[in-house]
C-alpha cells in the first residue's frame, strides 16, 4: 500500500503529492486525511495524507513513511475539497490553503507540538493494610465520598500523605484530558422578539434547506443580533449546526457572553488572542461534534462542524474577512458560499452598511434582501452634528471643537460616558525638524515613522522598525526636530489637560497587545470605571455600552484622505458604526463630527444616517471610473529588493498580460502606495474586466513563468480591498 503525502516545502514553489510506501505496523493506522511524517531528502517533514493506493506510477524508490503525529483524521471529506477551491480561485498552493484553514498545533509543521493539557486525579486503589494517619484518613475519606478527586487538591491537605497513599497502593493516580478554555454555563436569557424580528426570523428559515444567501440590513441596534441567536436556536432543534463570523475586534465579552447566557456550553470560540493551545481545544471540541455553534473571527469559516444549518458573518462590510497579507488571498464570504452550497443551508449577511457589492447583489435580487430599518422599539437614531474644522481653527481652539467641549461636559454632568474615535496610534504621525524641514522615515519602508511618547520612540507601523527620538536634526544639527500630526496618544495628553477630573481609557494597538488586555478596557468602561473611551477603529464596532450618549470623531479626514477608491465608502461605514454606539440604552445619543471636508457627500450622508442616498451616489461614481461592483479587479504586484529588476519586469509582466487578456482594461506598472515596505519594492499593474475567459489560465502561467526566479515575487491579489 503507498500513500500519497502532500508537505510544506516553503523554499521551493512545489505543489504536489508524494508517494511513500506505508509500513506494516501503520497500515491500521493509516487514514486519509491524518498527518503523517515522512523522510524528505535530507530532513523529516510532516505531511498530510490525501490518498491512499495499492499501486504508484512514480519510477523513483519509495521511502516508507516514518509514523503518524494523530490518530484523528484533520482534514475531513469536506475540508479535503474545500482546500482545492482556495487554491484553485486564489491561485496559491494546495498546501498553503490546508494550512490556513487549522490552527497553528494542526499544520502540517514539524516543531510546533502542543500538547494536551491533563488534570490529574487520585481514586482508591486495592486497600493495602496500613493505619492511617489523620491526613492520610481525610484524603481517603473524600476520595470514597466523590469516587474521585483532584490531585492537587489532596497534595493541599499534605503532599507527603498523598506521597504515602499511593506508594502503599492505597490510592492510585488517574489523568484525564481537560480543555483549557472554560466555558461557564449562565442563566437563560431571551427577548419576545418584536413583529419585524420575527418576520425575518421567518423568511430566513423558511428557506432553511436551501443555500440562499440573506443579506439582513438593518441599521446599529435594530436587533440583528437576537434574530441570529433565535434562528440558531430553533435550528438546534432539528439538531443542525451554526457558525457566527463576527469582526476579530468586536469578539469581546460582550458578544461572547450574550451568545453563552442563551446556548451554554454548545459553544467554541476562535480567534487570534487566543493561546494556541485554548485554539488546539477548541478546534477538537469541534471536530468531535462535542459542540453545536461556532463563534469566530476570519478562519472560523473553516471550523470543522459536519452538519451545518446556517452560516451568519455579522458587520459583512468587515474588511479583515478577507486575508490580504498572505497566501491564500481568500474572502470568508466565497467559502462561506461553498459550504452553504456543501450542506446544503443558507447564509446570512448583517450589516448597517453593507459593502457596494453585496447591496448591489441584494437589488439585483441574486442575495434575498432583509430591511430593518428602525431600532428595536423605536428608539431613535442618534442625531449627527457635522462641525468645521476650517471654522474651528480659525478662532485657535484646541483638537476639540466648542461643541464637543460642551457637550461633553453635559455628558459628564449627567453621570454619562463618552467614546471618541481618532484612526491614527501614536502621538503624532510624523517627526520633522523645524529649521531645515528634513522628516525622519523608516530606513526599509518609503513611509514617515509615527512618534510615540510613552516609549520615546519613533517607530513604522509597516515593518516594525523602533528608534529613539534622537531632538537634533541629522541634517541641519539644529536641535529643533518637533512633532506633527496627532494620534491617539496626544488626544489622551490633551484630554488629561481639557478635563482634569474625568478618567479616560485608551484603546488601540498599542494598549491591547497583551492577552487579556482588550477585555479588561471593555469591561472596566462597561462597568463605569472610566468616563471617556478613546481610541482607534476598535471602539467604532459592535460594543453596546447603555450609558454611552455621545460620540464623538476628532477627525473624521484620516480615512477620507487615504488613496484609495473604497476610501469614501470606508469613511462612511466607519462613521455610522461608532455613531451606532451612541444612545443604545434609555437614555438619547448624540454624535459630533469634526472634519475639515464637510461637505463631502461620504460625511453628509453618514450625517442623515442614509445609506441608500449614499449607495445610489458611490454607485454612480464607481461606474463613472469603472469600479466594483461594476467591474472585477484583481491586482499583480511584483515583488523584489531590486529596483530595476522590479521596473523590468514590472514592465514585462504587464506586456504578456495586455496580450493575452483581451477583454481586460490594464492600469500600470505603477508604484504601489507605499512603494517600499522592509526594503522590498513593489510595483502594481491593476486588472479591470467584467468577463475575461483567460484570467485563470494566463496568471497561472505568469507564476509558473517566475517560479523559480528568486529575485522576483509575482503576488496575485483577486478582488483585493485596497489598491
Ligand atoms: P444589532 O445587532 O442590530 O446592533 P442588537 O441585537 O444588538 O442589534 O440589539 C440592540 C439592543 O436592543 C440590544 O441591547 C438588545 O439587547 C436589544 N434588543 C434586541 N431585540 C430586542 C427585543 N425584541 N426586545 C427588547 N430588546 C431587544
Ligand atoms: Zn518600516
Amino acid at each position: 500500500m503507498i500513500a500519497k503525502v502532500l508537505v510544506e516545502l516553503s523554499s521551493k514553489n512545489i505543489d504536489r503529492t508524494f508517494d511513500y510506501l506505508i509500513p506494516e505496523i501503520l497500515v491500521s493506522k493509516m487514514k486519509v486525511g491524518i498527518r503523517v511524517t515522512v523522510p524528505f531528502a535530507h530532513q523529516t517533514l510532516e505531511g498530510f495524507v490525501l490518498e491512499m493506493n495499492d499501486f504508484s506510477d512514480t519510477d523513483y524508490e519509495l521511502k516508507e513513511i516514518i509514523d503518524v503525529v494523530d490518530t484523528d483524521i484533520i482534514l475531513n471529506e469536506e475540508l479535503l475539497s474545500l482546500g482545492k477551491y482556495v487554491a484553485d480561485t486564489t491561485l496559491s498552493t494546495l498546501i498553503s490553503a490546508y494550512q490556513a484553514m487549522l490552527p497553528k498545533a494542526l499544520k502540517a509543521k514539524k516543531g510546533v507540538t502542543i500538547p494536551k493539557k491533563m488534570e490529574h486525579y487520585l481514586v482508591l486503589g486495592e486497600e493495602g493494610k496500613i493505619t492511617l494517619n489523620e491526613k492520610q484518613e481525610k484524603i481517603v475519606h473524600l476520595i470514597k465520598k466523590s469516587g474521585r478527586i483532584l490531585k492537587k487538591e489532596a497534595t493541599l491537605i499534605s503532599s507527603s500523605s498523598v506521597k504515602t497513599l499511593l506508594k502503599k497502593g492505597i490510592i492510585k493516580e488517574t489523568e484525564e484530558e481537560i480543555y483549557r478554555l472554560k466555558h461557564e454555563s449562565n442563566v437563560k436569557t431571551k427577548y419576545p422578539l418584536t413583529l419585524l424580528q420575527q418576520k425575518a426570523v421567518d423568511t430566513v428559515l423558511n428557506k432553511k434547506n436551501t443555500d440562499t444567501v440573506f443579506l439582513i440590513h438593518g441599521v446599529t441596534g435594530s436587533g440583528k443580533t437576537e434574530i441570529y441567536m433565535e434562528i440558531i436556536e430553533r435550528l438546534l432543534a432539528d439538531g443542525k449546526e451554526s457558525i457566527v463570523l463576527v469582526p476579530e475586534i468586536s469578539l469581546t465579552e460582550q458578544i461572547v457572553t450574550r451568545f453563552k447566557t442563551r446556548f451554554t456550553d454548545s459553544i467554541a470560540i476562535l480567534h487570534s488572542r487566543l493561546s494556541e493551545g485554548e485554539k488546539y481545544d477548541e478546534w477538537r471540541r469541534i471536530a468531535r461534534g462535542e459542540v453545536k455553534i461556532v463563534i469566530g473571527a476570519r478562519s472560523a469559516i473553516f471550523a470543522p462542524l459536519q452538519n451545518i444549518g446556517m452560516i451568519i458573518i455579522d458587520e459583512e462590510h468587515t474588511d479583515s474577512y478577507k486575508q490580504d497579507s498572505c497566501n491564500p488571498k481568500y474572502c470568508a464570504l466565497d467559502i462561506a458560499k461553498w459550504r452553504s452550497k456543501y450542506h446544503h443551508c443558507p447564509v446570512i449577511l448583517g450589516s448597517a452598511t453593507p459593502t457596494l457589492e453585496t447591496y448591489a447583489r441584494a437589488k439585483k435580487g441574486v442575495y434575498e434582501l432583509i430591511e430593518l430599518k428602525e431600532r428595536v422599539n423605536h428608539k431613535s437614531l442618534p442625531g449627527i452634528e457635522v462641525v468645521d474644522m476650517n471654522q474651528e481653527m480659525k478662532k485657535k481652539t484646541s483638537y476639540f471643537s466648542k461643541e464637543l467641549i460642551n457637550s461633553m461636559e453635559k455628558a459628564f454632568s449627567n453621570k454619562e460616558q463618552v467614546i471618541l474615535l481618532l484612526n491614527r496610534r501614536g502621538y503624532s504621525s510624523f517627526v520633522t525638524c523645524k529649521n531645515c524641514g528634513y522628516t525622519e522615515k523608516c530606513p526599509n519602508c518609503d513611509i514617515t515613522l509615527t512618534y510615540h511618547k510613552s516609549s520615546n520612540t519613533l517607530r513604522c507601523h509597516y515593518c516594525g522598525y523602533g528608534t529613539k527620538l534622537n531632538p537634533t536634526c541629522p541634517e541641519c544639527g539644529e536641535k529643533a526636530m518637533s512633532t506633527l500630526g496627532i494620534g491617539t496618544e496626544k488626544i489622551e495628553e490633551q484630554l488629561l489637560k481639557q478635563f482634569p477630573n474625568q478618567r479616560v481609557v485608551r484603546m488601540d494597538l498599542d494598549t491591547t497587545s497583551r492577552k487579556g488586555s482588550h477585555e479588561k478596557i471593555i469591561k472596566s468602561f462597561s462597568s463605569g470605571d472610566y468616563d471617556i473611551l478613546l481610541g482607534t477603529q476598535m471602539v467604532a464596532k459592535g460594543l453596546d455600552f447603555p450609558n454611552v450618549t455621545l460620540v464623538g470623531v476628532i477627525n473624521a479626514d484620516t480615512s477620507l484622505n487615504i488613496p484609495d477608491f473604497r476610501s469614501s465608502e470606508t469613511t462612511f461605514q466607519l462613521l455610522c458604526q461608532v455613531a451606532g454606539r451612541s444612545g443604545r440604552g434609555a437614555k438619547e445619543g448624540k454624535v459630533i463630527i469634526q472634519t475639515f471636508n464637510p461637505d463631502h457627500y461620504a460625511i453628509r450622508y453618514a450625517k442623515n444616517h442614509d445609506y441608500i442616498g449614499f449607495f445610489t451616489q458611490e454607485m454612480q461614481i464607481r461606474h463613472q471610473l469603472g469600479y466594483p461592483p461594476y467591474y472585477y479587479l484583481t491586482v499583480i504586484r511584483v515583488l523584489s529588493k531590486s529596483y530595476e529588476e522590479a521596473k523590468n519586469i514590472s514592465s514585462k509582466v504587464a506586456e504578456y498580460l495586455q496580450k493575452n487578456l483581451t477583454k481586460t482594461t490594464l492600469l500600470g506598472p505603477s508604484i504601489a502606495n507605499v512603494f517600499r515596505v522592509n526594503n522590498v519594492y513593489r510595483f502594481q499593474i491593476i486588472l479591470k474586466y467584467k468577463e475575461e475567459q483567460a484570467l485563470y489560465s494566463t496568471l497561472r502561467n505568469l507564476q509558473e513563468h517566475y517560479k523559480s526566479n528568486s529575485k522576483i515575487k509575482i503576488d496575485i491579489d483577486f478582488n483585493p480591498i485596497h489598491i
